[in-house]
């Protein structure tokens, strides 16, 4: 039986796998779908994560996230290469279904991430990471004192959208109707912002530009044609929140989720359920950011090696 199942190998799979590992717990297992280090890894550069920063070239996702794997494992944590269907527990024992096989596990720490959605429109996926961005933290002080665009009308759209103010020259926000789902204190902020320009009843036809990255959009906007030479486009039109694994077969969810399917935490990453623990972006309120997402991590680790301890060895 394992000690410790973690779902997901990205920041904060890794980190929760290292503190359990190095603070004692022998059987840990980490099943990651694909190779360790997590959806990073997609990004050309990053310069927010403390005591790794290099100017030219940047920092690529996948440089940062290269020694961590190597690390984790020095201390016993193990990679099942394998993706994981479904967890149950059934008394106080967790069952980790993958295609082939099923593990027991005391404890389980979920950590699967969540995926932004895409709008779809043309040239959407050939300049992501040139141009067309999913996260403003990450990528905002890249387009310093320049124009960008903002898609979409809810909470986070006009949210990131006054982020971006603070450091962007101009931000167009681009809405396909002329009302917002986002709450209208976050409305009436974005509206008297100087910086912020609305573009309603407006979709994007086009996001083009050259090998150097996004030169603009092409919008129609109540049947005209509009040219928005912008070198940066933000797309916040919701997210998918990868919390399938705790779906069960009466179609119930083994945690407390809330109602956009994050999973609700306190602040030591406990579920609502006994046992299971939730890190990273999976969970609510998360800031999106690797640090955090490692920082959730090793709460975790820490957490479920008391658990574990308290429960079945003390
Ligand atoms: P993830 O990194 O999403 O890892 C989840 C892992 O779980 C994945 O590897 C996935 O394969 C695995 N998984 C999912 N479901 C299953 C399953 N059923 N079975 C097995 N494995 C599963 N953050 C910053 O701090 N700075 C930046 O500059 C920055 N730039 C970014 C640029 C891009 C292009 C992207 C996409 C993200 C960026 N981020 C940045 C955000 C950062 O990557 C995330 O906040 C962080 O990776 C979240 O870590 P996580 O461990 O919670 O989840
Ligand atoms: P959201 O509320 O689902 O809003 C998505 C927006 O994108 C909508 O305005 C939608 O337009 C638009 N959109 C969807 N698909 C599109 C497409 N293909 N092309 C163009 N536009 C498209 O998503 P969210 O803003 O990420 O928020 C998710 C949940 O988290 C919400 O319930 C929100 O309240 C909550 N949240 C809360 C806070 C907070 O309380 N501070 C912060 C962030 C998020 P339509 O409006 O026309 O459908």
């Amino acid at each position: 039986m394992l000690d410790l199942a973690i779902i997901g190998g990205g920041p904060a799979g890794l980190t929760a796998g290292l503190y359990a590992t190095r603070g004692g717990l022998k059987e840990v297992v980490m099943f990651e779908m694909g190779m360790p280090g997590g959806q990073i890894t997609q990004s050309s550069e990053i310069e927010n994560y403390p005591g790794v920063f290099r100017e030219d070239p940047p920092l690529t996702g996948m440089e940062l996230m290269e020694p961590w794997p190597a690390q984790c494992m020095h201390f016993g944590l193990k990679h099942e290469m394998a993706e994981v269907k479904q967890v149950t527990k059934e008394g106080d024992i967790f069952k980790v279904k993958t295609a082939s096989s099923e593990y027991e596990a005391k404890s389980v720490i979920v950590c699967t991430g969540s995926t932004p959605k895409k709008a779809g429109f043309k040239g959407e996926d050939e300049f992501f990471g040139k141009g067309v961005s999913t996260c403003a933290t990450c990528d905002g002080f890249f387009y310093k004192d320049k124009e960008v665009a903002v898609l979409g009308g809810g909470d986070t759209a006009l949210e990131e959208a006054l982020y971006l103010a603070n450091i962007c020259s101009k931000v167009y926000v681009i809405h396909r109707r002329d009302s917002f789902r986002a709450a209208p204190p976050t409305v009436e902020r974005a509206t008297k912002s100087e910086k912020i320009e609305f573009i309603l009843n407006a979709t994007i036809k086009e996001a083009y530009g050259s090998a150097m990255g996004l030169g603009g959009l092409k919008i129609e906007q109540e049947g005209k044609e509009i040219d928005l030479k912008v070198p940066g486009i933000f797309v916040f039109v919701g997210r998918n929140v990868n919390n399938e694994v705790l779906q069960q077969s009466d179609g119930s969810y083994l945690c407390d989720l809330n109602d956009w399917g994050e999973v609700l935490v306190d602040l030591k990453m406990h579920t609502s359920t006994a046992g299971l623990f939730a890190a990273g972006d999976i969970r609510v309120d998360a800031a999106k950011q690797v640090v955090c997402a490692a920082g959730d991590g090793a709460v975790a680790g820490m957490e479920a090696l008391n658990y574990v301890q308290e429960k079945f060895n003390g």
